[in-house]
């Protein structure tokens, strides 16, 4: 069942934390987490969505808990901010993802997410070019993906960290475009190389008009400005067909892979299993 790891199998999510006992619990389970890497990486393609040629992969973060099973970034991450915490979270999720994409016998993107927080730390260009030498992977293999709320921390920051991360050879991804309340003025500060749309876009646009040309004009608007744009949360063929008939470049979801561990990703390891 553990390749359902990303599916089927109940994840433990932000609802299910009831009460602050419980919380409390949870944040002490976290700290020995940390200290004894209880964490894992899953593995999500980003395919063109003509050729359905790969692109790169997105490590998506599990939880490993020893009595509880898995925990869901989505409750754990915030746990993490709360507690100061991310920052280190962070670097062992980086650290994991770079060793992982150096042992890929193709050279794909790996594309890791940052938290506002995280990217906001004194000195983390710095320990993103401390990761990236010594693990060897080259910086152009790696993406970070952050997401439009960097902009309520701290604006003249957040432009100066993702510079400075460029300028070390690497990309930067927008994350969960338009869900935020800032969409234009982060495509006006923000100096980033791919826009993923978020998935929320994606999921009437077979059936709805007004979706349909939501995504049409943000895929128009991200193309003239020299983004790659990557369509998220793609699920059925009907949404595939519509984006076709935009022509979105690239894509991820369910309907191409679900994210799963590296190991399971045959297409990466083929010369390794014949060897
Ligand atoms: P995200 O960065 O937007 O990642 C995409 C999420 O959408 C993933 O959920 C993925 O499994 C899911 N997804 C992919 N394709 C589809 C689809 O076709 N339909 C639907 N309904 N969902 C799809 P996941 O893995 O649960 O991650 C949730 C969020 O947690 C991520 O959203 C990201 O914001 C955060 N996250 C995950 N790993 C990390 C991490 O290592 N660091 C940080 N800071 N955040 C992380
Ligand atoms: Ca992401
Ligand atoms: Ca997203
Ligand atoms: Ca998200």
């Amino acid at each position: 069942a553990k390749e359902a790891l990303g599916g089927n199998i109940r994840v433990f999510e932000e609802h299910m934390l009831r009460d602050f006992d419980d919380r409390k619990a949870l944040e002490h389970d976290l700290r020995e987490a940390l200290a004894r890497n209880e964490f894992e990486l899953l593995y999500q393609a980003q395919v063109d969505i003509k050729t359905l040629e790969l692109r790169g992969l997105e490590a998506l973060s599990r939880w490993n808990h020893p009595s509880r099973g898995i925990i869901s970034p989505n409750l754990f991450i915030p746990l993490a901010e709360g507690m100061g915490l991310i920052g280190q979270l962070g670097k062992l999720v980086l650290e994991s993802a770079c060793k992982e994409a150096m042992r890929w016998k193709r050279p794909l993107k790996v594309s890791v997410n940052i938290s506002p927080l995280q990217l906001l730390e004194r000195g983390f260009a710095e320990s993103v070019a401390k990761i990236l030498h010594e693990t060897g992977l080259p910086p152009k293999r790696l993406e970070l993906e952050i997401t439009e709320t960097v902009l309520l921390e701290d604006r003249d920051g957040a432009v100066a960290v993702v510079s400075d991360l460029r300028s070390l050879g690497l990309t930067v991804a927008l994350d969960d475009f338009g869900t935020g309340y800032s969409s234009l003025a982060i495509l006006r500060d923000i100096p980033f190389d791919t826009l993923k749309l978020d998935k929320s876009f994606v999921r009437d646009i077979a059936t709805n008009d007004l979706a349909a040309t939501l995504v049409r004009l943000v895929v128009d608007i991200g193309s003239r400005l020299g983004k790659t744009v990557i369509v998220e949360g793609v699920e059925t063929r009907a949404q595939h067909e519509k984006i076709l008939q935009i022509g979105g470049l690239l894509s991820q979801g369910f309907l191409f892979a679900r994210p799963a561990r590296s190991e399971k990703l045959a297409f990466l390891r083929d010369d390794e299993q014949s060897a």
